[in-house]
């Protein structure tokens, strides 16, 4: 019987075996793509370079645009880079390296008292705790009896390569519910929205007079979750540990994956396994940045509710305090509004407030 087993070998399965390496824990990681996907743009915060090298980085970000749906541009720019772009497929790469995978797909996974069996389609596997790492539709928190998160669309599509700022694109035309993007330095543009990615696509790409290419989506989760139970643990988009303004989860799954990875060793060695011991982990992601989430979750909750019109207003009143901006950190932009003015804010409090 193993120790552990890894349900999904991406950014949070990776390092949470990476973290184990030495813990002398007997551990299995599974993965169902033996071909490294590539499904996010790999926007990440400097805190990136907290954990991998500097080589990874293929571009940094010290200025980007915002573009309200009148055309009102708000120009995001630091004197340091404050986001950075991965080499996305050496990343995956770097990740799996030196990991031991068996490239198997997880169909279900049944919880005992002792144990915990996972069925694959290559057979069975026994451990001792189940690590769902597999995704916004993970197989694993079906399993657990956990409850599915709030899902959306992310889809992107890649072309030529050119120069120029990020652009992100707040218009209820492209997005209903969030926002559409363009990342000159990878040819990439996408959005995401939990109604008609397709077709909204096709709008933003008519609208902005960009090449149609193959479209490739996945499932983004928003909104704070359980990520244990009895013998279960669950990190990254199977834990929703995203960030819900820019659907960006890669920083929130390594941080989380430190935790999983302290709270595994502890099970292990006190040979506890029961969901009162597990639930130490929630405390400690929650802890670090729970707080942000559900700060995020509130300020895109309000966005949702506004028409282009009152987006075009806010741009036009704000746009100065914005510019003016000189520090702030990507992962935690929710404090973007407490560097705005109360006077000025109190002015659009009754539509913030509007239900
Ligand atoms: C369009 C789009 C753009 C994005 N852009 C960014 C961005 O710029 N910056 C950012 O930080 N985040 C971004 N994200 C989010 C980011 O991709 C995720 O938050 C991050 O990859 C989460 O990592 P993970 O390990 O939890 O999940 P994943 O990376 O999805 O890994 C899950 C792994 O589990 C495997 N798996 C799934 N089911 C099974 C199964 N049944 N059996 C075995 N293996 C299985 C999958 O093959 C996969 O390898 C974006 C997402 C989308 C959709």
């Amino acid at each position: 019987m193993y120790d552990v087993i890894i349900a999904g070998a991406g950014v949070a399965g990776c390092q949470i075996a990476r973290l184990l390496d030495d813990s002398g824990l007997d551990t299995l990681v599974l993965e169902k793509e033996k071909n490294i996907r590539i499904k996010d743009s790999g926007i990440v915060s400097s805190e990136f370079l907290d954990f991998f090298p500097k080589y990874l980085i293929a571009k940094n970000i010290d200025s980007m645009d915002i573009v309200s749906p009148s055309g009102i541009e708000i120009n995001l720019s630091l004197p340091e880079p404050f986001a950075h772009i991965v080499h996305r497929e050496s990343f995956s790469g770097y990740l799996r390296r030196k990991i031991k995978i068996d490239y198997e797909t997880v169909i279900a996974a049944k919880f005992y008292e002792e144990s915990v069996t996972v069925l694959t389609d290559k057979g069975f596997h026994e451990c001792k705790l189940l690590v769902g790492c597999d995704g916004a539709n993970s197989v694993i928190r079906n399993a657990a009896g956990i409850e599915r998160p709030g899902l959306c669309a992310g889809i992107f599509s890649r072309g030529r390569k050119s120069t120029g700022n990020v652009t992100v694109y707040m218009n209820k035309f492209f997005s209903p519910d969030f926002f559409a993007w363009h990342i000159p330095q990878n040819g990439e543009h996408g959005l995401i929205t939990a109604m008609r990615p397709a077709g909204h696509m096709d709008e933003f790409e008519t609208a902005l007079g960009l090449e149609q290419g193959n479209l490739y989506g996945a499932h983004i989760p928003i909104g704070l979750q359980k990520s244990f139970s009895s013998r279960c643990l669950l990190a990254g988009d199977a834990a929703s540990q995203v960030k819900p303004l820019t659907g960006g989860g890669i920083i929130f799954s390594l941080k989380a994956a430190k935790h999983a990875a302290e709270t595994i060793r502890k099970a292990a060695k006190k040979n506890r396994f029961d969901a009162a011991f597990l639930s130490s982990y929630q405390k400690r992601w929650l802890g670090e940045f729970g707080a942000e989430i559900r700060k995020q979750m509130m300020i895109r909750n309000v966005y949702r509710r506004l028409p282009n019109k009152h987006i075009d207003q806010l741009f036009s009143a704000f746009k100065p305090d914005f510019e003016k901006i000189r520090a702030f950190n990507y992962d935690r932009l929710s404090k973007l509004c407490w560097k705005l003015p109360k006077l000025k804010m109190l002015r659009f409090l009754p539509w913030l407030l509007v239900r």
